[in-house]
C-alpha cells in the first residue's frame, strides 16, 4: 500500500509517501516568513501553503521515488488547525484523490500526533494499548487515554495556553525570536534550573494552566530588569533552565496523576514540545526510578510533519475507513 499524506494545519506545509508503516519521504517547509511578527500570521500562513503544497507533493513522490499513479491513496489532515491553512491541504487532497480515482483519507492531526508512534522504526519499541498519551505542541496540551488506533479519550488538557505557547512566551519576554521553544531548551542546557523558583498552577489534576505562569515570569523580569538593566543577558542560561525545570514539573506531575487514576504506566508523547531535551531527560529518568514505560518519537516526526498523517493513513486504510468528496476541514477537529 502506497499513501501520500498532506499536513497544512498550522505554517508547515508537509507532505510524505509511507509503504505500509514505512515512510519513504517526508518533506517539510517551514514557512518563514512569520518570524518577522513573533508568531504565526494566519493570512500569510495560507498563502505559503498555496505556493508550497505543489513543489512539496513532487519531492515528496521524487523522494520515495513513486509514481502518482502508484499511490493507493491520500491522507490529508482535517483540523484541529488554522482554517485557511487546513482548506489548502483539503482541496489539494480532495482533487488529486478524485484526479487519481483512488481513496481519500481525513486525518484529525491530534490523533496523528500519538499515532506517529506506530510508524515503523527498527530502534524504536511501540506502545500497546492502553497507553497514557501526552500531547504537548503549540496549539495543544492533553492527557489522553488511548484505548485503540482510534479509540481515544481526552482525560485533561490545558485551560488556556498550550505547553508551547508557554515556551514561546517566555521566550518573547526574554527578547528571543519567535519560535522560542527550542531557544530556551537551548540555553537551558547551561543553566541552573534551581535558581528561580516559579509556582506550580493549581488546578483539576489532569487539566493544564500555563497563563499563569507567563504572567510570573513576566512580572518577575520586569521586577528583575529595573534592578538590573542587564538582568537577562546575564542570567539567560539560568532563567531559561529554571523555567524549563518549572514547565517539565507542571507535565510529570500530571502525568504522575494519570497513572495514580488510570493505573497505566505506558506514556507516549508526541506534538512540538516533544523534542524538549528536558522532558525527554525526565521521562527517561522516570523509567528507571519510577518503571515507567516511556516512548518518545523520533525529533522529525515530534513537530508537525505529513509522515504521521501517512501512518494514520494506512491504519485507516486497512479498515476501509474512507472519506466522501463532500468532507470539510474542521478547524476545532475534536479527537
Ligand atoms: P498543534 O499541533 O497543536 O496544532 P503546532 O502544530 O503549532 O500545534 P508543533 O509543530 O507540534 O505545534 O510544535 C511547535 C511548538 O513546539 C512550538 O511552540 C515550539 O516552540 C515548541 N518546541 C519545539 N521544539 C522545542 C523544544 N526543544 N523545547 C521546547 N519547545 C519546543
Ligand atoms: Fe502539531
Amino acid at each position: 500500500i502506497y499513501i501520500l499524506a498532506i499536513e497544512s494545519s498550522c505554517d508547515d506545509t508537509s507532505a510524505a509517501v509511507l509503504c505500509n508503516d514505512e515512510v519513504l519521504s517526508n518533506v517539510v517547509a517551514t514557512q518563514k516568513i512569520h518570524k518577522e511578527y513573533g508568531g504565526v500570521v494566519p493570512e500569510l500562513a495560507s498563502r505559503a501553503h498555496q505556493q508550497n503544497i505543489v513543489p512539496v507533493v513532487h519531492q515528496a513522490l521524487a523522494k520515495a521515488n513513486i509514481d502518482k499513479k502508484q499511490l493507493s491513496a491520500i491522507a490529508f489532515t482535517r483540523g484541529p488547525g488554522l482554517m485557511g491553512s487546513l482548506l489548502v491541504g483539503t482541496s489539494f487532497a480532495k482533487s488529486l484523490a478524485l484526479g487519481l480515482n483512488i481513496p481519500l483519507i481525513e486525518v484529525n492531526h491530534m490523533q496523528a500526533h500519538l499515532l506517529a508512534h506506530f510508524i515503523a522504526d527498527k530502534d524504536n519499541t511501540k506502545p500497546t494499548f492502553p497507553f497514557i498519551g501526552l500531547t504537548i505542541s503549540g496549539g495543544h496540551t492533553q492527557i489522553v487515554l488511548v484505548k485503540d488506533y482510534f479509540k481515544m479519550e481526552v482525560l485533561g488538557q490545558t485551560l488556556d495556553d498550550a505547553v508551547g505557547e508557554a515556551f514561546d512566551k517566555s521566550a518573547k519576554i526574554l527578547g528571543l525570536p519567535y519560535p522560542g521553544g527550542p531557544l530556551i531548551d537551548k540555553y537551558a542546557s547551561d543553566g541552573n534550573a534551581k535558581k528561580y523558583e516559579f509556582p506550580i498552577p493549581k488546578v483539576g489534576e489532569l487539566d493544564f494552566s500555563f497563563s499563569g505562569l507567563k504572567t510570573n515570569i513576566l512580572y518577575f523580569i520586569q521586577k528583575e530588569v529595573k534592578k538590573d538593566s542587564e538582568f537577562i543577558t546575564d542570567n539567560l542560561e539560568d532563567i531559561c533552565a529554571s523555567i524549563q525545570y518549572t514547565i517539565v514539573k507542571i507535565l510529570l506531575l500530571k502525568l504522575k496523576n494519570a497513572i495514580k487514576q488510570t493505573g497505566i504506566k505506558q506514556i507516549a508523547i508526541g506534538g512540538g514540545v516533544s523534542a524538549n531535551s528536558g522532558i525527554r531527560k525526565a521521562l527517561k529518568d522516570k523509567e528507571k526510578t519510577n518503571q515507567w514505560q516511556t516512548y518518545i518519537p523520533k525529533f522529525e516526526y515530534c513537530t508537525d510533519n505529513a509522515a504521521m498523517i501517512g501512518i494514520v493513513g494506512y491504519l485507516k486504510y486497512q479498515e476501509e475507513l474512507f472519506s466522501k468528496q463532500d468532507i470539510t476541514a474542521n478547524a476545532r477537529y475534536r479527537i
